[in-house]
């Protein structure tokens, strides 16, 4: 007898419901050691300056420098055992695999503080679990540029949601007897070049832009460390600047907590202990009894500094009862069945529907006999970018694998990842004769080179690091190509650390690599005729030993594999899932706004096979959709939805959950259209190549590389508010399987300024669920300056609320906005000022859809 299967009936997880239960009741009941920390006292101070007055100046010198990369140093006089740290973001992720959140700016395409909290306590958890003290995260850094190769573990571009979220994440975290160390300190919005790159803002955008979360994440939600940047501000490292770290954070914020750099951020001793740093890691390069010796005894840096430093690290080893208790605690599992539906909350919170046109979505299953989903970022499972917090998970579902498990057995699922590898490319590429290589003994392709012919041009390895390159060397290859037949051609080249290169083709420059850290392959589209032959150069400058560089050409048709068209004609719908993974987003380099190669031309053999293609995407931000947008129906971004990423993304395509995550990032047309392009790379004439030595210090004839931030307080949906123009898609928006409406909104009409810091100002409004389906809308409340004697962004997000609806039910919703939602940072008075008269508070649906309009005035 046939079954029917029917998802609807079914439970999201492929594990039975009453197992889960009882593994998150089981949790719930274990015995646990004490949790949270208790708040500083005149008892606390009394012991940590007792437990320093026994130690001698080289022991607390030796407490300021941690050791074997991830922990502090122990003192067996005073019996402080060593710290120790994970890095964060989507999960804790040093010791082991471990449990992958939706981090990052997928949490903040949630708009959920509540889901921040249990994000941050289950993240608490899973340190303890592991004897962790430290964790590494959250990463609160403004998403001023789609490329930076960081934002994925950042949250938004918007400064009040970062603060809102940062919060709750937090104390969740802390709540579990973690410290939690915000992150990085301050405006690090590139990867490129990030240990050289000098930021320049002026105050006011610091302040209103870039500062807010770091500010909410010390004065509300009391984070007990925080780590410095890399990159220079206004002339100074993070790690020793004193505008950041002493007026800012430990003198107007009153920051008590424990100051680290970030790894191998640290370029001055004695700076860096005179402008606020505690804590060098991940060893004392530079904070160490060489150089802090000399400097104490000849006055440089005063005892007491030293010991405020180590006071501080007393003080949060008692306040969290390190000496007491051991930090592993066994009533938190390493493998938690309890933390799977957090994970899977998370990613169903963050997926957000961009497209559906026709309605094609939800998918009905019962009508599917065969679905197909192809892509690179469909199988394996994609759970976040790469670097530092690159978590393995345990047991990630892809999105084939997900989609497979809704479906269930009477469902034909079809996959094919539809693009070649990278290295077939190279080793397929049939040039027109040998290759020329030509390696010059210099760095800059002078002198006598060495000749040699070969077949390919291929040695390609993904390597972020090597050993070191003894003799200087340029290589130059040439050679000829022949067009087999007129066509796209895709020419792919990739190399390796902190290579460069530059390739022409018939003498024009189509590529230039200049990454310093890591990078990403590049491609470029050339139109060739039948039976053309061009001409292609590549200068490659290896920063390691060896070759490690790869260049193909490929006709884009013959690229996409056979099983595509079959595939896709085949079947009743087809979903393509592309995007970006941790080869090609990561930390140490900026990835590109264009979607990885080859992806855009899979999207179009797709569409063109299958009417019913539903595109879903992976990646940090936005990205360059224009070549194939207006081919298919729907469009998904599913940021990195962490380990149940898979599960969540069928559960929305079938229609079990009704998509809720709504932008927290502009998305743009092109690289060109964002607001910070044009100022995003170095000045030109600066030399940027990577230039921290073996010391760790500039060499003398060093161009520091500027970044100035002449964009200044128009960061996305403030620069496409303020000029009028529209992105593709707005800041805040997000579809879903129902509509909402608001209306009714209420504030008062005049209020009195002073009022505002004490009352604070309550504005209310209705959220109606007006469709059929059960679902979630973010309210979002803006504020407009029109009267202000400054210019300000046309609009700012100072409330928002998200709202689970039941069809036709109705919630009212209450917003409390305060001094800080109508002022502006004043670069006279260097203060917050608001400038009496109208207000516009404006309420809805994303930042360009606010139907509900208020008048008030100020005095
Ligand atoms: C990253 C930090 C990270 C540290 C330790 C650095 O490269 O920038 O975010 O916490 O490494 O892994």
């Amino acid at each position: 007898m046939k079954t029917t299967f029917n998802p609807r009936n079914q439970s999201i997880f492929p594990f039975p419901a009453p197992l889960l239960l009882l593994a998150c009741l089981a949790a719930a009941t274990l015995p646990a050691f004490p949790q949270a920390p208790v708040p500083d006292s005149p008892a606390i101070e009394a012991q940590a300056r007792a437990l320093l007055a026994k130690l001698s100046t080289a022991q607390k010198i030796e407490l300021i420098g941690g050791v074997d990369e991830m922990f502090t140093h122990a003192e067996p006089v005073i019996n402080l055992p060593r710290l120790k740290m994970s890095d964060a973001s989507v999960g804790v992720r040093t010791w082991g695999p471990t449990t992958a959140y939706a981090g990052g700016v997928a949490l903040a395409a949630s708009w959920d503080p509540e889901l921040a909290r249990r994000i941050g306590e289950s993240l608490g958890k899973d340190a303890r679990a592991r004897g962790v003290n430290f964790l590494l995260g959250p990463g609160v850094n403004i998403a001023r540029s789609p490329v930076n190769g960081r934002n994925f573990e950042y949250l938004s571009e918007d400064p009040y949601l970062n603060a809102t979220l940062v919060v709750p994440y937090i104390e969740g975290v802390q709540s579990q007897g973690v410290i939690a160390t915000v992150k990085h300190y301050a405006l690090n919005n590139q990867e490129y070049n990030r240990h050289n790159v000098d930021v320049s803002a002026d105050e006011r955008t610091m302040r209103e832009i870039y500062l807010p979360a770091f500010e909410a994440a010390v004065t509300k939600g009391h984070v007990d460390a925080v780590m410095d940047s890399y990159n220079l501000v206004n002339g100074s490292h993070s790690t020793q600047n004193d505008f950041l770290n002493l007026k800012l954070l430990k003198g107007e914020w009153g920051f008590k907590g424990v100051l680290m750099s970030d790894w191998d951020a640290t370029y001055d001793g004695v700076a860096a202990v005179n402008n606020g740093l505690d804590l060098e890691m991940p060893s004392p390069r530079f904070m160490n009894a060489t150089t802090l010796l000399p400097a104490l005894k000849d006055g440089q840096v005063k005892e007491s500094t030293l010991d405020d430093k180590v006071l501080r690290l007393l003080r949060v080893t008692l306040r969290y009862q390190f000496l007491d208790r051991p930090q592993l605690d066994l009533a938190d599992s390493t493998y938690s069945l309890a933390d799977r539906p957090i994970a899977l909350q998370g990613a169903l919170e963050s997926i957000t529907l961009l497209k559906n046109e026709g309605r094609i979505l939800p998918l009905d299953p019962a009508k599917l006999k065969t679905i197909a989903v192809i892509g690179p970022d469909a199988w394996p499972a994609v759970p976040g970018g790469g670097g530092s917090s690159e978590a393995t998970a345990f047991a990630p579902v892809s999105i084939v694998a997900g989609i497979a498990n809704m479906l269930g057995p009477n469902v034909h699922v079809l996959y094919t990842r539809g693009l070649p590898q990278m290295n077939d490319v190279f080793f397929r590429t049939h040039w027109d004769g040998a290759v020329q290589v030509a390696t010059y003994p210099s760095k800059d392709f002078t002198g006598t080179p060495e000749t040699a012919n070969d077949r390919l041009i291929a040695s390609y390895k993904e390597e972020w690091w090597g050993p070191a390159d003894k003799s200087p060397r340029s290589i130059r290859f040439t050679a000829s190509y022949k067009a087999e037949k007129a066509g796209k051609y895709l020419l792919l080249a990739a190399a390796s650390g902190n290579d460069h290169y530059k390739i022409s083709v018939d003498g024009k420059q189509l590529i230039e690599q200049t990454q310093v850290e890591g990078q990403h392959p590049e491609s470029a589209s050339i139109d060739l005729a039948d039976g053309q032959t061009i001409h292609v150069a590549a200068d490659y400058l290896p920063g390691f030993a060896g070759n490690r560089f790869g260049l193909g050409i490929v006709n884009e048709a013959d690229m996409i594999s056979d099983d595509v068209k079959k595939f896709a004609t085949a079947a009743d719908a087809v979903v393509v899932s592309v995007g970006f993974d941790s080869s090609t987003e990561s930390e140490g380099f900026d990835r590109s706004f264009t979607l990885p190669w080859g992806q855009d031309a899979l999207i179009e053999a797709v569409a063109a096979a299958n009417p019913h293609t539903i595109v879903t995407l992976t990646g940090g931000g936005g990205m360059n959709v224009m070549r194939w947008i207006d081919k298919v129906p729907a469009l998904l971004h599913t940021w990195y939805s962490g380990q149940e990423g898979g599960t969540a993304i069928a559960a929305v395509l079938l229609g079990k959950h009704d998509p809720e995550g709504k932008l927290p990032v502009s998305f743009d047309r092109s690289w060109d259209e964002n607001p910070s392009a044009k100022d995003y790379y170095p000045i030109p004439g600066a030399d940027t190549s990577l230039h921290v030595t073996e010391n760790g210090r500039p060499p003398v004839d060093y161009v520091i590389p500027h970044v100035k931030y002449e964009d200044k307080l128009m960061v996305g949906y403030r620069y496409w508010t303020t000029t009028g123009k529209h992105p593709l898609f707005p800041f805040g928006y997000g579809l879903s399987y129902t509509t909402f409406s608001v209306s009714k909104l209420e504030a008062p009409s005049l209020e009195q300024i002073a009022l505002l810091s004490s009352n604070g100002m309550p504005v209310s409004f209705d959220v109606t669920n007006t469709g059929s389906v059960a679902g979630a809308e973010v309210a979002q409340l803006y504020v407009s300056d029109p009267s202000a004697k400054v210019q300000r962004p046309e609009r700012e997000l100072k409330g928002f609320a998200k709202v689970r609806l039941a069809p036709g039910e109705t919630k009212h919703v209450t917003l409390n906005l305060d001094a800080r939602s109508f002022s502006y940072w004043d670069e006279d008075t260097h203060n917050w000022k608001i400038d009496p008269g109208k207000f516009v508070i404006l309420v809805g649906d994303s930042s360009e859809s606010t139907p509900l309009r208020h008048e008030l005035d100020l005095r």
